[in-house]
């Protein structure tokens, strides 16, 4: 059985608590034979940087580097609102994203049905939604140069970002959604503002080449972003693949995980590009810190479990031990089992470790009867 190199990033606030109940996850599945772990663990964000006064110490980058996942949970917290800008808790993930090139952010926005009416939006709108957004991670206006706030000659001042993209960028991130398409419904939905931005423009010509060269049994859509944020709230439905650019889909994303109804339910995965068969990859959940529950048991640990799921997917050849944690969380969350972020008005609630445990029981029950 081949041993897999997981490097367990766990950070401030609830991340400590969310990736404990991954470690019970991963110690389960090497008691039961399923797989084989060697399990690294180091510091990052707020932890790290009262440590040893960095957000990501240099050994834990190599260590990163090495992984053939990381499993990161979350930074960030009031404790550290006065570091200085490069050393602030983020500042480390923004590192390993970086440094390890990780182009492509997959953030999948699914609707169970135990959990429709979570949402804000009608139960037929949203139950058994599916949907993927791929958000370009690495380029566009978050990194674009010249950046900068400068002052004017009136005294006034005027800031700038850039939005800047390649041929080589568009199509690597659209290659990545094409690919994905495949192994789901077989619609892309490419979104952008060609109608006011040159970045739009070419970001249309170039998916559509591709398009034509590699993938056209794949359906393919140009959608403005505005529409695509309007659609995303009318009718989700009708998408199954999402690709944009990194602010676009910063925002899109958003608009997509709150369809769904609760932070603590959303995963997300980080590519960098395929070589000789394997890719850096990071997998965290949506959600943040939440300095408001952290340390009181009380983090729904869903999000980290289905951001694990992905990693045993994309990263450790292990998909179908991936489709029965996904089925088992669905089967706690049929049975009842929630968090507080989840309960309706009403319901008992049960805290991380709980949960953690529900998990588990369920994934027992779903690889018995699989
Ligand atoms: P947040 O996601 O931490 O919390 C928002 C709200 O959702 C809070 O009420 C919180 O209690 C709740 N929530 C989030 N995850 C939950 C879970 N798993 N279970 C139950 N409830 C959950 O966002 P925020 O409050 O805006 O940010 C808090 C800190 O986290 C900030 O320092 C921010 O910079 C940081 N942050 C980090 C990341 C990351 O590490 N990738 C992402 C977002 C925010």
């Amino acid at each position: 059985m081949a041993t897999h190199k997981l490097l367990l990033l766990p950070g401030d606030g609830i991340g400590v608590e969310v990736v404990g109940e991954v470690k019970k996850l991963l110690a389960w599945l090497e008691g039961k034979g399923l797989a084989s772990f060697a399990i690294e663990e180091d510091l990052v964000g707020g932890a790290a940087y009262d440590d040893h006064g960095e957000s990501i110490s240099e050994a834990a980058m190599k260590k990163a580097a090495e992984a053939d996942a990381i499993i990161f949970g979350s930074v960030g917290g009031p404790k550290w609102a006065g570091v200085p800008f490069d050393k602030r808790p983020e500042a480390g993930l923004l590192r390993l994203r970086k440094d390890l090139d990780l182009f492509a952010n997959l953030r999948p926005a699914i609707v169970y049905p135990a959990l429709a009416d979570a949402s804000t939006l009608k139960r037929e709108v949203v139950e058994g939604l599916d949907i993927l957004i791929v958000r370009e991670l690495t380029g566009g206006t978050y990194f674009g140069e010249p950046k900068e706030i400068v002052t004017l000659e009136s005294g006034e001042k005027r800031a700038v970002d850039t939005q800047v993209y390649t041929t080589r960028e568009i199509k690597r991130i659209a290659e990545v959604a094409f690919e994905l398409a495949r192994v789901r419904r077989n619609l892309v939905h490419s979104s952008e503002k060609h109608n006011v931005m040159k970045s739009g423009l070419l970001w249309k010509e170039v998916v559509t080449e591709l398009h034509k060269a590699k993938f056209s049994d794949v359906k393919l859509e140009h959608i403005l972003a505005d529409n695509c944020a309007m659609q995303l709230v009318r009718n989700p439905k009708q998408f199954d693949v999402i690709v944009t650019d990194n602010l676009f889909g910063d925002i899109l994303s958003d608009a997509a995980s709150m369809v769904t109804g609760s932070l603590g339910m959303l995963p997300s995965a980080s590519l960098g590009a395929e070589i000789n068969g394997k890719r850096h990859a990071l997998y965290e959940p949506v959600h943040g810190s939440a300095p408001d529950i952290a340390g009181k048991g009380l983090a729904n640990p869903i999000a980290e479990f289905g951001s694990f799921a992905m990693a045993l997917r994309y990263s450790l050849g292990l998909g179908s031990l991936a489709d029965a944690l996904e089925r088992a969380i669905a089967r706690v969350l049929a049975e009842g089992v929630r968090t507080a972020d989840i309960a309706a008005k009403g319901e008992n609630a049960v805290g991380t470790a709980e949960m953690g445990k529900a998990v588990i029981g369920a994934l027992d029950k779903e690889l018995a009867t699989a």
